[in-house]
């Protein structure tokens, strides 16, 4: 399952105790995802995802008491128009005809004053419009919303929880993103979503880890390749020197120097310096080198 779709069943999974929480829950999930349906006959849900659908249900049940939702093609209604007005007035929606319709926007800010109420409300919105990226890729999560009423009433409520949020118009769509790690974090926290904010935040922290080791490590593979290169360069110079001078015509410590680094192509300069006799500094060893290479391309011009 994808990220965001761990989020949402987390999310549905979700139960306010409270019946103003429900409520505002409750209209999230109609605003967002209903509409009046068969000339304002029915009140509908429209949703792909069970689990949305069955909160909704189960919200119905626990604010109202309304159990017989009805299933059909076009979606799952509310039997009568007696529930339904009962529904709509109670969570201020008023409720414009036309399947699918978004119902008023925005909201009744009567149903989301409280704080607890603000969070089962963008809970709702999340189950509905909501959804983020994989977090392994990039930070990126977003509200769809067909007006921009709503759009800066969900970006407002978020900003009320101190979290930084954005409107941007997309083709029809106004759509509300958060672009930020530390951001999305705080939403989920705020919405409810704990064990998938442990979940990211553990991906944030192994990501970090990993930037810091490859940093290191690419720096590291820098520095061996270089040394690598240049090691394969004097063996290359000093096999030259042997075949076409011969190592008896070099002075003693280049000829010592010469037939140590053959011997330990690997070691470092420092390191190479202590097989010789005397042992040399890695300075000394560098200038021997030096002239090996010197030597080398004389012969060869
Ligand atoms: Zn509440």
């Amino acid at each position: 399952m994808s990220f965001s779709g761990t989020v949402k069943e987390e999310l549905a999974g979700q139960i306010s105790p409270a019946r103003h929480c429900q409520m505002a829950e409750l209209a999230a999930l109609l605003h967002f995802g209903g509409g009046v349906c068969e000339g304002g006959k029915h009140l509908c849900l429209h949703t792909e995802n069970e689990a949305v659908a069955k909160k909704c249900f189960t919200l119905l049940k626990k604010a109202f008491n309304i159990d017989n939702v009805v299933t059909n093609a076009k979606g799952r209604m509310l039997p009568d128009g007696e529930a339904e007005s009962k529904v709509l007035q109670a969570l201020h929606l008023g409720g414009n005809e036309g399947c699918p319709i978004a119902l008023q926007a925005p909201v009744s800010s009567l149903l989301v004053k409280n704080s607890c109420c603000a969070r089962a409300y963008l809970r709702g919105a999340f189950l509905s419009i909501g959804s983020m990226s994989d977090p392994q890729k990039s930070y990126h999560l977003e509200f769809v919303c067909d007006e921009r009423a709503q759009a800066e009433q969900l970006r407002n409520m978020i900003q009320g929880f101190g979290i930084e949020a954005k409107v941007i118009r997309r083709k029809k769509y106004d759509v509300v993103y958060l672009k930020e790690g530390a951001g999305i974090v705080d939403l989920l926290n705020v919405m409810g979503a704990h064990v998938s904010l442990m979940n990211l935040e553990n991906l944030r922290i192994v990501k970090g880890m990993r930037n810091s080791i490859n940093r290191r490590v690419n720096c590291e593979t820098a520095n061996i390749s270089k040394t690598v290169t240049a090691a394969s360069k004097q063996i290359e110079d000093i096999l030259l020197i042997r075949d076409r001078y011969g190592f008896e015509n070099l002075p003693d410590n280049l000829r010592q120097m010469a037939e140590v680094r053959l011997e330990y192509p690997d070691a470092a300069l420092k390191e190479l310096g202590g097989y010789l006799e005397p042992a040399v500094g890695k300075s000394g060893v560098n200038h021997r080198l030096r002239r090996l290479s010197e030597i080398a391309d004389g012969i060869r011009s």
